[in-house]
């Protein structure tokens, strides 16, 4: 498979606004944000999309990515109002990058269901 713009965000060859940063996870803001804060939490593995995780293989990296999210929404003083975490699988649900990614939004209020 090949690399997406999220692996040559990982190695540094494109930039980004980069928000945080652990041995497995990286969050960087979102090139076109959808509400005041938007942050992608991404791990530095490749996996395309959730389709490709299984809760045997990857729990701890899923708790590393909610451990991100809450950690970035206490610095982005969203934390208290709320915000919310997406994971966009698959053509209907419009993902555009293969490189699994959560998306952390928040600082205005959202409408349910969503579009
Ligand atoms: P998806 O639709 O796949 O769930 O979300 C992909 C997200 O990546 C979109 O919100 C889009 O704005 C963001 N994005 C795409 N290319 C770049 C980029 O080069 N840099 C950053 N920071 N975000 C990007």
């Amino acid at each position: 498979m090949g690399k997406t713009i999220f692996s040559k965000i990982i190695n540094r060859e494109i930039p980004a606004d980069i928000v945080y940063e652990t041995e497995s996870i990286l969050a960087f803001r979102d090139i076109n944000p959808q509400a005041p804060v938007h942050i992608l939490i991404i791990p530095k593995i490749e996996i395309p999309s959730v389709k490709e995780l299984s809760g045997k293989e990857h729990s701890k990296l899923l708790g590393d990515m909610i451990d991100a999210a809450n950690e970035i929404a206490r610095k982005e003083n969203i934390s208290q109002s709320g915000f919310r975490l997406v994971f966009n699988c698959g053509a209907d649900a419009g993902q555009e990058v293969y490189h699994l990614h959560l998306h952390l939004l928040g600082g205005r209020k959202m409408n349910w269901p969503p579009g």
